[in-house]
């Protein structure tokens, strides 16, 4: 074989390998002892549109209802779940924000309307964050668990929450438009799916949002879909959920995060 020949077709198989490797996370987020019920449906349903793997956002202690390690059911549920390949994520501490007194309009609107003060990590001081973090990550060893990243409630992180992340050595963290390795500080631009469903008008502009959404995700090498308990309570926005799942596996593997990042580390070092 010629040089010119053998180059050509190393980057066929280089360009056909960039293919196969278009991937869909689907997350399901607030996963605790309360929400179990719903999140075991959601579960079934997505591997059986092909979405055997997901990455499940977990909530050490949600609302403070307690730690989610003294219901031994719960973890040996999530024990198996991370045996068959899905990948358990710490998400939050408590899930909550207390309000405080003479914030900014601006602190409303993220906090209150977008989320219902749950951005728990919003505005966390560094040595707080870290003590929850690192308080997490240990209960879920004890728990015979590992997760590897660390996802903040409504992907509300500050900049101070996001250091101490770092420095509690969780690997990856998700915004609402993209994917940050937070050891080599690398970005990934992949906006995720996701839908508020409190009201009748946030469910219209979110069916509106996710189906114009779509066509952009197509085409990207990394495409996220992020579900919420409530999420399967609303059959129309359930289908929609459904169809648009079905549509992005159509050229792409079911992967987690943890998987993602690893694999993108490996290719960047070969
Ligand atoms: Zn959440």
């Amino acid at each position: 074989m010629t040089g010119a020949s053998a180059t050509s077709l190393s980057s066929i198989f280089a360009l056909s390998a960039e293919v196969e490797r278009a991937a869909l996370v689907v997350s399901v987020h607030d996963v605790a002892p309360a929400t179990r019920p719903a999140v075991e449906e959601i579960v079934t349903e997505l591997a059986r549109h092909g979405v055997s793997t997901c990455s499940l956002l977990v909530v050490p202690n949600y609302h403070h209802h307690g730690c989610f390690a003294e219901d031994r059911s719960f973890v040996r549920w999530l024990q198996e779940l991370e045996a068959k390949g899905h990948e358990i994520v710490i998400h939050g501490y408590f899930h909550e924000r207390p309000r405080r007194n003479g914030e900014k309009l601006t602190e409303k609107l993220f906090t209150r309307f977008y989320t219902k003060d749950e951005g728990e990590f919003y505005d966390l001081g560094y040595d707080e964050a870290f003590r929850r973090i690192s308080q997490a990550r240990e209960e879920f060893a004890a728990a015979g668990l590992t997760p590897r990243g660390f996802i903040a409630p409504a992907w509300l992180l500050g900049a101070s929450a996001e250091r101490a992340a770092t420095d509690a050595e969780m690997e990856y963290t998700t915004r609402l438009a993209r994917v940050r390795d937070l050891r080599s500080g690398e970005n990934y631009s992949a906006r995720t799916l996701a839908y508020s469903v409190r009201s009748g008008w946030r469910r219209t502009t979110s069916l509106a949002w996710n189906n114009l959404l779509i066509r952009q995700l197509l085409d990207a090498p990394l495409a996220r879909v992020s579900i919420h308990p409530p999420d399967r309570k609303h059959p129309e926005i359930w289908h929609q959920i459904l169809r648009l799942t079905d549509r992005l596996m159509e050229n792409r593997n079911a992967t987690t995060y943890r998987d993602w990042i690893a694999e993108k580390r490996t290719r960047q070092r070969n």
